[in-house]
């Protein structure tokens, strides 16, 4: 199979859009596995630093989040679980791919122009952020990176930089396919349901996290958006015209409920409540366990880590001595 690999900040607390967009999507990818050299899933503590954090509320977000990895069903005999600021390749191949990276082509990404570009104050490893997640996808070879509109024009750059590179110094990467990820639920915001549902977003009214215990999410969804439509069909899906309707019910099926027979909005919240408190009642049950070892969890990736530092090692030794060092 090819080689699944994927990274998520910790930054903000997890949310119930990151388990059915991408933890859920782990699991399933650890199904399919034949070996943790096919699956590498890692919390990418370093990107975290491109913007200020608290060293001891970041200590706990990582160790949150490594937490609700294993909690999700991930599990580490069958994928490799990891966190890149164990790897150091990840940073000695980003230092060699910013030799490599143009200013011009930094100053073009989106991301950077929305988010730092002209502040003072902005880091400058927000800048050369996309150095390092190109060092993140080449040091582990995949053949293809399914990834997100966010997320495309930085891997469009990390193909850049291999061919680049390959054509420079010799072959040394594997130049990855950018492919769409798999249609899938795309979970927005509860109170703007024109937005993404984000770990990192202003207000947490509209977001529920994976740890939110069952009355906060039963308050959130009670306070879901909807529209003032009340005909016979007002419980219908339109991205369009009724967002905070249709969010309800992608959130409704994606958890596993059923649509039949819901009238009213007030319906539909309680199917949407009881389908999310019952998708998320094992993952928090699992987690209150896990939360009572964290030296077990943090074995866990520090053993991934290890491993990661094996596979990645050629890559890394490879592209430094194509460089002349
Ligand atoms: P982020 O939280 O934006 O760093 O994303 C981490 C992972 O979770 C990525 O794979 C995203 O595609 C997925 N993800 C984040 N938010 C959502 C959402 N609201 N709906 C579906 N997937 C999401």
């Amino acid at each position: 199979m090819d080689r699944n690999l994927s990274l998520i900040t910790p930054t903000g607390r997890l949310t119930l859009g990151n388990h059915l967009g991408a933890l859920r999507r782990f699991v399933a990818a650890q199904d399919a596995a034949y070996s943790p050299d096919d699956c590498f899933f890692g919390l990418s503590d370093l990107h975290a630093l491109t913007t200020p954090q608290d060293p001891a509320e970041l200590r706990d977000t990582i160790r949150e989040m490594a937490t609700l990895f294993l909690a999700a069903g991930l599990d580490p005999s069958r994928v490799t679980l990891f966190r890149q600021s164990l790897v150091p390749a990840h940073r000695e191949l980003a230092y060699l791919l910013e030799c490599t990276t143009y200013t011009g082509e930094l100053n073009r990404m989106i991301q950077f122009k929305e988010k730092g570009r002209g502040v003072p104050s902005t880091r400058a490893s927000l800048y050369t952020y996309p150095a390092l997640m190109a060092a993140d996808i080449l040091l582990y070879r995949p053949a293809r990176v399914p990834v997100g509109e966010d997320q495309r024009q930085h891997v469009e750059l990390t193909r850049d930089l291999a061919i680049r590179f390959n054509h420079t110094y010799g072959t040394v990467f594997v130049v990855p396919e950018v492919t769409l990820p798999r249609a899938g639920a795309r979970v927005m915001d509860l109170q703007e349901p024109s937005t993404k549902m984000s770990k990192s977003a202003a207000s947490d009214a509209g977001v529920i996290r994976l740890l939110d215990p069952p009355d906060v999410v039963r308050r959130k969804v009670a306070r879901a958006v909807t529209d003032s439509d009340v005909g016979p069909s007002a419980v219908r899906s339109s991205r369009s015209e009724k967002p905070g309707v249709s969010n309800l019910l992608d959130i409704l099926s994606a958890c596993g409920g059923s649509t039949d027979g819901i009238k009213t909005y007030g319906a539909l919240k309680s199917a949407v409540t009881e389908a999310v408190v019952a998708t998320l009642s094992p993952l928090q049950k699992a987690y209150a366990e896990l939360a009572d070892d964290p030296a077990y969890v943090d074995s866990v990736f520090a053993d991934g880590s290890v491993r990661c530092r094996e596979v990645t090692a050629s890559v890394l030794a490879a592209a430094t001595a194509a460089m002349g060092l």
